[in-house]
């Protein structure tokens, strides 16, 4: 869209609102930002704002909003079932994410990822691995600044790197990636996306722009993912971590390789991988497979990844005390990461789980958490029903804590040298904390006052 002169109302007062306000009046629109809370914007937004010349609307949102308005901007955070967005859609005004003007302001092109799981984790990655390029590469969308923001500043001739939920991804429009990351699709977010079908279908427009000279990589180990082939109308690259691919990346014994036409260079072994988990080599795999086709040698894309550690509150290590070693996983919101963490280790693991319920079925994942844990801790909303359906599958011993505080003791107490204690609470953290981030900070600080010797 040309926005000179267009009227654009933009829906939540949020980082990707506020950033998208911002470039829609750099580029000429009159714009209302609205969110429907009476939210306070911090002093400095709120003035760069208004200097742009941006109408801040809050604490209400009725239609008459929609009057003379060219077209919706919304955030990730807003459902396209509220009141406004219905009634948007009913006069035929355009309804568009944030995502959808980053791609339209951007002057380099885009390499997206998404996914269930491991989206910052590989978008991280992948941005340290464009940068060996040595173009312009700047990175944005769920991770750091607004993705609008960040393309509206971009240089010609470099990449933006775009994280992207299905919720970015569910009011796109043209947005086409020149590459693009699928990780793994597993329930989560379904109380806003209703069914699988939805989340799917979401996920998958991040493809549906896409040329036949753009990359599209699949890993083909998570049979969801696998299933999209038939509908990508770019290059495939597979990635995987039980089976050859002919191009993309596989590993194999201890071995990255990336292939061409069925020919494979070995990239990075596992020695030189400091970032715990199969699930990790998922993510690597991925980022293999995208940058050598972009151009990156194998032999930078072998320095970078060795020299990753990983991303802060995703099993990260904070400390060993008397042997004891204990793990920030504050990130694993979902039963599969938490899945995935258990299965990154082989010493014995104390769970410290729970937050606020996501209400997702526990079944299995207990029967794997019965496996893999030595005793499980249990806090937050969540602590009764986990409880329940932990003791329905036979884990033992169970805990409960009252506090993180009171979690990290008890962990303490429990583990005997060469243990692990891990924070992976599958729940997000909005029962006592604001952010998953609060909720590892907590977690670390408290690991950091154990007192050494004191064990047992
Ligand atoms: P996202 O941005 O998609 O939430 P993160 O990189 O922040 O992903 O990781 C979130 C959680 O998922 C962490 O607990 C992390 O250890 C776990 N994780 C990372 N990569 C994967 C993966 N490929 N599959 C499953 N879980 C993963």
């Amino acid at each position: 869209m040309e926005y000179g002169d267009k009227h654009i109302l933009v829906l939540g007062a949020g980082a990707s609102g506020i950033g998208a306000s911002w470039v829609l009046a750099q580029v000429g629109a009159h714009v209302v930002l609205n969110d429907y809370k009476p939210v306070t914007l911090p002093a400095d937004e709120e003035k760069r704002l208004v200097s742009a010349g941006v109408k801040i609307i809050t604490g209400r949102q009725d239609e008459s909003l929609l009057d003379g308005v060219d077209r919706i901007v919304i955030s990730p955070g807003i459902s396209l079932d509220i009141p406004i967005v219905k009634a948007a859609q009913a006069r035929g005004i355009d309804v568009v994410s944030e995502v959808e003007v980053a791609y339209e302001l951007s002057k380099s092109p885009i390499v997206a990822v998404t996914g269930t799981n491991g989206k910052t984790t590989t978008t991280t990655l992948l941005t340290k691995v464009l940068e060996g390029t040595g173009k312009p590469v700047r990175v944005g969308g769920n991770i750091g600044d607004s993705l609008s923001e960040v393309a509206y500043s971009m240089p010609a001739d470099g990449f933006l790197v775009a994280e992207l939920s299905s919720y970015q991804l569910e009011t796109i429009k043209h947005f086409r990636p020149i590459g693009a990351i699928m990780l793994n699709i597993t329930a989560d977010h379904l109380a806003r996306h209703k069914t699988m079908e939805n989340y799917i279908a979401a996920k998958e427009r991040i493809f549906e722009n896409q040329l036949s000279t753009d990359f599209m990589v699949l890993n083909i180990d998570d049979p969801i993912v696998a299933d999209m082939e038939h509908r990508v109308l770019s290059h495939i690259l597979k990635i995987s971590q039980h089976q050859v691919v002919p191009n993309g990346a596989y590993y194999d014994k201890g071995q990255c390789y990336v292939t061409k036409d069925g020919i494979a260079t070995p990239v990075i072994g596992s020695d030189d991988i400091h970032i715990p988990g199969s699930h990790n080599i998922e993510n690597i795999l991925t980022v293999i497979a995208l940058t050598y086709v972009l151009g990156v040698p194998a032999e930078t894309i072998h320095r970078i990844i060795s020299e990753f550690h990983g991303v802060e509150h995703r099993l990260e290590r904070v400390k060993t005390i008397d042997g004891i070693t204990f793990y920030n996983d504050s990130k694993a919101t979902n039963v599969d990461s938490v899945v995935k963490a258990l299965e990154s280790f082989d010493q014995s693991v104390i769970l410290l789980a729970g937050g606020h319920d996501k209400m997702t079925p526990l079944e299995d994942f207990m029967q794997l958490v019965k496996d893999h844990t030595k005793a499980v801790i249990f806090m937050g909303e969540a602590a009764d029903r986990f409880e329940a359906a932990a003791k329905e599958a036979g884990v033992q011993p169970i805990y409960r804590a009252s506090s993180m505080k009171d979690a990290v003791e008890q962990g303490y107490k429990l583990a005997d040298q060469g243990d692990i204690v891990l924070l992976s609470p599958a729940c997000s953290s909005f029962d006592w904390y604001s952010c998953f981030e609060e909720r590892g900070d907590d977690f670390k600080n408290c690991v950091h006052m154990l007192q050494e010797g004191r064990h047992h």
